[in-house]
């Protein structure tokens, strides 16, 4: 979410971001929106504070009565709800004879007043519901305000125009026909897909033996690299309320990508990076010292925009592992921009560990969720496709989050601010095994076992081929 007075200001800015994202949103609404609502509560602020004057007004005019009655030996006092009736006769009466001179009484001014009081109440209570919907239709356009790309962002539509940065590593040229990772993971008995949609419908898989062990050890030498670069490791829920997946900027645009738990008001994880960002929800934080967080968890995605698209294999699953990275620093957009190097420089490493081909994007605007600020992707050789595919992503959202969220620091003038936070994937399996398998393979199907993932694998260094 963005500043409602830096929209404001920058209303061609924003437009020119959601077009360059590819998005349906129209700034004029939200700043007509933005103006009704404030024009409603500027009517109901002073609806209410005429309504208080005269409230105030008609204690002291009934206090007065009272004592006027007492003193002349009466020993009844009036309440309010005894002359509300014959004292708004008469206040109609003079409301009618507006011209006639002012009421001469105590009770016929307090009369008056109640009257006053009736109507104001009366233009108070559809001015309230139409505040409680402009505000409703407000807070709906905000929440469709995509952050602006950052200025060296790509301008493009798709991830066709993505921008490539960098490419590491030499792309295998076997002179022997290449198995895919789905004809590697048969031969070994490790991939068994047939008895995943069995068991769970499309985009469903089992991943037995070896196969279950290096889904595993990839994620434990993720998280092993991270934990020594100071990365505090976290288990989290992986079921969410709704406001976290708002606040951290998956939804209103993805609703449809995620799942619901039937019934209740929360959702599945897509990513661990909703319930990390969550944790400091609402707080002040300490970012002298940028904040480093990962977890390991299964995410959840619907894929409803992937129909027919990537349907062989592990490629697009709907549950999948990933270790993430999640770091919140101070705004300051050097800072941020550098934490976004050292995140990309981490799942790079990690793919070097892994010894895999790989090149790093710079993702295009319109291939960019709408809350990111800057991003990059990285993509790792995949035989099978002859391309490479992408298996990273790495993001710096700004304060985008941190607005949704609730989430500041002190600056050193102690002044509270909203930091910025990024995420990059470490690793996210099995999509990872789909380049480890492949391009790792020997021509009888047997697959080399980088060093880094040794100890993870009780030492192996092969997985053997059956004979
Ligand atoms: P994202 O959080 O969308 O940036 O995705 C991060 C990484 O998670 C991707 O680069 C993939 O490696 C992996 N991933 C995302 N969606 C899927 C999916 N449906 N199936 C398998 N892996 C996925």
């Amino acid at each position: 979410m963005l500043d409602m007075k830096w929209i404001r200001e920058n209303k061609e800015l924003v437009q020119q971001a959601a077009e360059h994202k590819g998005l349906d949103f129209n700034v004029q609404q939200l700043l007509e929106a933005d103006t009704r609502r404030r024009e409603l509560q500027q009517q109901a602020d002073e609806l209410r504070q005429e309504r208080n004057t005269h409230s105030q007004h008609i204690g002291k005019l009934m206090q007065s009565a009272n004592a006027r009655r007492q003193k002349q030996g009466s020993e009844q006092t009036i309440e309010p709800e005894q002359y509300t009736e014959p004292l708004q006769q008469a206040a109609e009466q003079q409301q009618l004879a507006a011209l006639e001179p002012l009421p001469v009484t105590k009770q016929e001014q307090a009369a008056q007043l109640k009257q006053a009081v009736a109507k104001i109440n009366k233009q108070l209570k559809p001015c309230e519901e139409q505040l409680l919907e402009a505000e409703q239709q407000f807070r709906k356009l905000m929440l469709e305000v995509p952050n602006p790309a950052s200025p060296d962002t790509p301008i493009g539509k798709s991830d066709a125009d993505n921008v490539e940065v960098r490419r590491i590593g030499s792309i295998p040229a076997p002179a022997f026909a290449l198995r895919d990772h789905v004809e590697l993971g048969e031969l070994h008995g490790m991939i068994d897909i047939n008895r995943g949609v069995r068991t769970a419908g499309t985009r469903s898989y089992y991943l037995k033996g070896a196969g279950a062990l290096l889904h595993r050890a990839v994620q434990q030498l993720a998280l092993d690299y991270l934990l020594e670069r100071g990365f505090t490791l976290l288990d989290v829920p992986l079921m969410v309320r709704e406001e976290a997946m708002y606040n951290t900027g998956y939804f209103p645009a993805g609703t449809d990508s995620a799942y619901r738990i039937d019934g209740e008001n929360r959702w599945l994880i897509g990513t661990s990076e909703v319930p990390l960002v969550a944790y400091y929800d609402n707080e002040i934080v300490d970012v002298v010292e940028p904040i480093r967080l990962t977890a390991a968890t299964a995410c959840f995605r619907s894929e409803v925009g992937s129909a027919g698209r990537d349907v062989r294999g592990l490629y697009r699953v709907h549950q999948f592992a990933k270790v993430e990275q999640v770091v919140l620093c101070e705004a300051d957009p050097a800072r941020s921009e550098a934490m976004l190097h050292e995140i990309t420089a981490n799942a790079e490493q990690l793919l070097q560990l892994l010894e895999l081909p790989y090149r790093v994007v710079a993702v295009c605007s319109g291939d960019m969720s709408p809350k990111n600020y800057k991003q990059f992707d990285i993509e790792t050789w995949m035989p099978s496709r002859q391309a490479y595919g992408e298996t990273h992503s790495s993001s710096n959202v700004h304060d985008f989050q941190a607005r949704r969220s609730n989430i500041r620091y002190r600056d050193a003038e102690g002044k509270l601010r909203y930091c910025h936070t990024l995420n990059n994937t470490a690793v996210a399996t099995p999509r990872i095994l789909i380049p480890l398998l492949e391009n790792h393979q020997l021509e009888d199907g047997s697959i080399y076992i980088p060093a880094a993932l040794r100890p993870y694998m009780n030492g192996l260094e092969m997985l053997q081929a059956p004979a």
